[in-house]
């Protein structure tokens, strides 16, 4: 790895890593180190490298130097904090924590007060001079220690805990004195026991290097594998283990844990954003035990740590260009940094954030292009709740996460899977949510929870989801036992809608009409900009566009084909439309035509047939080519098998058949059914479609391409400037093309020379067949253009049919891993996108001014532009709705490739 520059060091004093090194340290490594050698004041300790996590994952071995490099850098830790790990009358606790490049839930979670045992718990009594502090933290270490680093299941603890407090008669843990907790660590030992077969751990040693194997361990958890897939993590990178002397914020009133933003992550906006919580440890403010107070509260509990809070966050942000959230603990009034990172932001802010640092200066615009994406843009063009709608609030929580999203009520995330799997939309709702909830998560439209706030469990990852979240709404009494929920009397049964929005934090009974964003709004030309009362947010998607579209090199079209999904892409910035699928025009009314022309026995009945379809094909084009107007049109011709345009086979028959037996059976029925009998194909996606119907129904493509002529001429005639572009579907060999061709201009030169123009149609073909892009090289001879056909070549180049494989098998391969990310969404680079490479190459070098592009789903996907912009493709032709997000990955992939240019 060539961040490491000693392969043999597995160990980095946090003064000796820096942010830059998160392959190496994990992104909380990392940060820590980068704010030690910042001055700020960070517990000293030291990180376990990602290449140690390696060999350990690779060889079931922790290597062999480790242990070692542990040691070395565990006594200089005990000589720089004057006391050793353990030792009996004056412990050094350590806390050891999971780190990864990237943060991810279902990792081990942290274990805390490592060092402590039965005799040293006196010591830290003692030398605290606070019993219940020291027992206190012993019974959290053995309970999390148990449950993370010996697998017992945490209920048993938590449930001792709620016993403890019951038999007191108290709600907090805080008002168990010490004797209470003395019976407790008693009980979770005990617990321990029975449950892991082992005594607890009583050598400080050894505690501290089985928590650094379960969290080498945790990387493969089913809930972190399942996240990595998610989220598209490598499944190689490994974690690396912060070991970090102990700080503790349940010394008393004077201490106390809490979570900073340096912006608000849900609106962008600068200010004190986060919770503390007094006189607690480690997870209990984002675990939602006690409730927190808002961080502003800090300004009147504790000034002076507060005032250096305050301008730490500042540093922070100064110094990491962005957002940071920040953990830190106050040790009897002394402030203590734990963790920062560039934090996770809704995507609003993510907008917001990204304009607002340009304006001060802190990153240029190719940066601001880089701290946004196109899902964030796709999750801002979601519709949001109609405010005119009569409604019913049920109560209103924290609006952790955007959107507004409808379902049925479920109170656990099996329900969440189970029905959801069946097709129902349904909230997921929880007092609070945990790591294993993370599936129903996944399957719920939206979650919602009674407790925790903007930093709660629920929170952070329904942010990271791009997922509805409303969280600590406190009016609503959630029994998941019951499964149900009740809100000032009224109850909530699984299985009644509610609707949630994510923007407001308001909860509402039923379910609630939604109205398109206003993001979506501004792309349709309704609200400006530039106007008075244009939000914040139209304002930085308006900004972060035009960065966008300035240093784009790849043109962006629609598939569309109708005047109002022209019109519409126009409106949201298509350059072209890059696909008209001809087929569509043929439905409705017109099918009965097309049997006919299917039907038609006799050079006449064909010829009459195409006849009257061909003013109704003109007439499309004319409107399109309108809407479009001075901008290319790619008219495909006739794809699909013919046997599309017929009757179900089952229900002629039936139909057949009924009127056989009662003697009147209609001639044109029994014509069909032959026809339909004929036509029928096992696997009509490789049977006669495309440029082989063109071929085998004569004069078909010919009235196709008359049709888009005869259109261009009657617009340039009205002084339009149509620019159609007429390709071939489904071509496999060059010889297909040529005799398409051949009649193609044999018909366009024919119009021209009647209505007296000069058309200038160009004539392409998609790529959609391996052999086609296995012989690009000959297909551009007869070819103007080439357009990537993804869908047909995922399935040709897979070998699978899309409608038959999603439905069946798509599952188990994600859920094994075999597909990140099905290859239908983001192009397969290794296999298709090698092809379309491949084939780009050779058409060019038959032809170079070959245009190129793609029209397959792929075109609007983010990934999936940033390959196309790097092989070099002209365009990509998507949806109408995906241009603004094909428009903003296009500018990105486009800033991203000049900075790597100029490094
Ligand atoms: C394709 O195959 O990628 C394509 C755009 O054509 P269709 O989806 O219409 O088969
Ligand atoms: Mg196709």
């Amino acid at each position: 790895m060539s961040e490491n520059k000693d392969p043999q060091k597995f160990v980095y004093d946090f003064t000796e890593g820096n942010k830059d090194l998160k392959d190496l340290l994990g992104g909380k490594g990392a940060n820590l180190a980068e704010m030690t050698n910042l001055g700020l004041p960070v517990p000293p300790g030291f990180t376990i490298t990602t290449e140690a996590c390696k060999v350990y994952l690779e060889s079931g071995e922790a290597p062999t130097a480790l242990r070692d490099e542990v040691s070395a850098h565990l006594s200089a830790l005990e000589a720089r904090m004057g006391k050793q790990l353990g030792q009996a009358d004056d412990p050094l606790l350590v806390s050891v924590r999971s780190g990864a490049k990237f943060s991810m839930p279902g990792m081990m979670d942290t274990v805390l007060n490592i060092g402590l045992s039965d005799a040293s718990v006196v010591g830290l009594a003692t030398q605290s001079g606070d019993e219940r502090f020291a027992w206190d933290s012993y019974r959290r270490l053995i309970q999390m220690f148990g449950k993370t680093v010996l697998g017992v299941d945490g209920d048993l603890f938590e449930e001792a805990l709620e016993d403890a407090k019951a038999a007191k008669k108290v709600t907090v843990d805080t008002d168990l004195a010490a004797a209470d907790l003395k019976k407790l660590v008693k009980q979770f030992k005990k617990i321990v026991e029975t449950q892991a077969g082992r005594e607890f751990p009583q050598n400080a040693r050894e505690q501290m290097d089985l928590a650094i194997n379960a969290v080498f361990d945790s990387w493969n958890t089913d809930r972190a594998k399942l996240y990595r897939r998610q989220e598209r993590i490598p499944g190689d990178l490994g974690t690396a283990v912060n070991v970090c002397s102990m700080v503790f914020g349940n010394l008393g009133p004077d201490s106390g844990t809490g979570v900073a933003f340096t912006r608000d992550p849900a609106s962008g906006h600068q200010g004190v954003y986060g919770d503390y919580l007094t006189n607690a440890q480690g997870e209990d403010v984002v675990a939602g035990i006690r409730n927190t107070v808002p961080l502003a509260d800090l300004e009147s509990i504790d000034k002076k740590s507060y005032d250096q809070l305050m301008q730490i966050m500042e540093t922070l942000e100064n110094h990491y260009k962005d957002l940071c959230d920040i953990e830190f603990t106050i040790e009897r009034g002394q402030l203590w940094m734990l963790q920062t990172r560039v934090g996770k932001r809704t995507a609003g802010a993510a907008f917001r954030i990204a304009t607002q640092l340009v304006d001060q200066g802190l990153i240029d615009e190719a940066e601001a292009l880089q701290r946004v994406n196109g899902a964030q843009l796709a999750q801002l063009m979601f519709p949001r709740f109609d405010d005119e709608a009569k409604t019913e609030l049920l109560g209103r929580g924290i609006a952790a996460s955007p959107g507004a999203a409808v379902g049925k009520a479920v109170f656990d995330s099996y329900t969440a899977i189970k029905w959801s799997r069946s097709g129902e939309k349904v909230i997921l709702i929880r007092r609070e949510t945990n790591p294993d909830d993370l599936e129903g998560m996944i399957a719920a439209e939206g979650i919602l929870t009674s407790r925790g706030g903007k930093t709660s469990h629920a929170a952070v990852v329904a942010r990271g989801m791009g997922k509805t979240c409303v969280c600590g709404a406190e009016d609503l009494e959630v029994d998941t036992k019951r499964r149900r929920m009740t809100v000032g009397g009224k109850v909530i049964e699984e299985g009644d809608l509610v609707s949630i929005d994510g923007s407001t934090g308001k909860v509402y009974l039923g379910e609630v009409p939604v109205v398109p964003s206003p993001v979506v709004e501004y792309f349709e030309g309704r609200m400006h900009a530039g106007a008075d009362d244009a939000d914040e947010l139209v304002a930085a998607v308006h900004r972060i566009m035009a960065y966008a579209d300035r240093v784009r090199r790849l043109r962006v079209r629609a598939n569309a084909d109708n005047a109002e999904d022209a019109l519409r892409a126009r409106r949201f910035g298509a350059q072209g439309i890059g696909l008209c699928r001809t087929e569509h025009m043929f439905l409705g009314e017109r099918r009965e035509m097309v049997e006919k022309l299917i039907l038609a026995d006799t050079d006449d009945e064909r010829e009459s047939a195409l006849a009257a379809l061909l003013p109704l094909q003109k007439a499309d084009f004319i409107e399109l080519f309108e809407s479009m107007d001075g901008l290319p049109v790619t008219v495909r011709l006739l794809d699909p098998p013919l046997h599309e345009f017929l009757p179900d086979i089952t229900e002629l028959s039936v139909r057949v058949a009924l009127a056989e037996s009662r003697k009147d059976a209609n001639e044109n029925d029994l014509r069909l059914l032959q026809a339909v009998h004929k036509l029928h194909e096992q696997n009509p996606m490789l049977g006669l479609r495309g440029v082989r119907l063109g071929l085998v129904i004569p004069g078909l493509f010919a009235m196709q391409v008359r049709a888009i002529a005869e259109a261009a001429a009657q617009r340039k005639n009205a002084k339009g400037d149509p620019r159609p572009e007429i390709m071939i579907p489904l071509v496999g060999t060059v010889q297909e093309l040529e005799i398409v061709r051949e009649e193609a201009d044999r018909v366009i030169a024919e119009v021209q020379a009647a209505t007296g123009t000069d058309l200038k149609l160009t004539i392409g073909t998609m790529i959609e067949l391996p052999r086609a892009a296995l012989t690009a090289g000959q297909i551009a001879e007869a070819a103007q253009f080439f357009s990537f056909g993804t869908n047909d070549l995922t399935q040709t180049v897979w070998g699978f049919s899309r409608d038959d494989v999603e439905a069946s098998f798509f599952t188990a391969y994600l859920e094994k891993g075999i597909f990140g990310v099905s290859p239908f969404e983001t192009i397969d680079k290794d296999g298709v996108g090698a092809l379309v490479r491949s084939a780009a190459e050779a058409g060019r070098a038959t032809r170079p001014d070959l245009k190129l592009g793609v029209c397959g789903e792929h075109g609007g996907d983010p990934e999936s532009v940033h390959f196309f912009h790097e092989v070099g493709l002209d365009y990509v032709s998507c949806s109408p709705f995906r241009i603004p997000v094909a428009r903003l990955e296009a500018g990105r992939a486009a800033a991203q490739s000049r900075g790597s240019d100029s490094r």
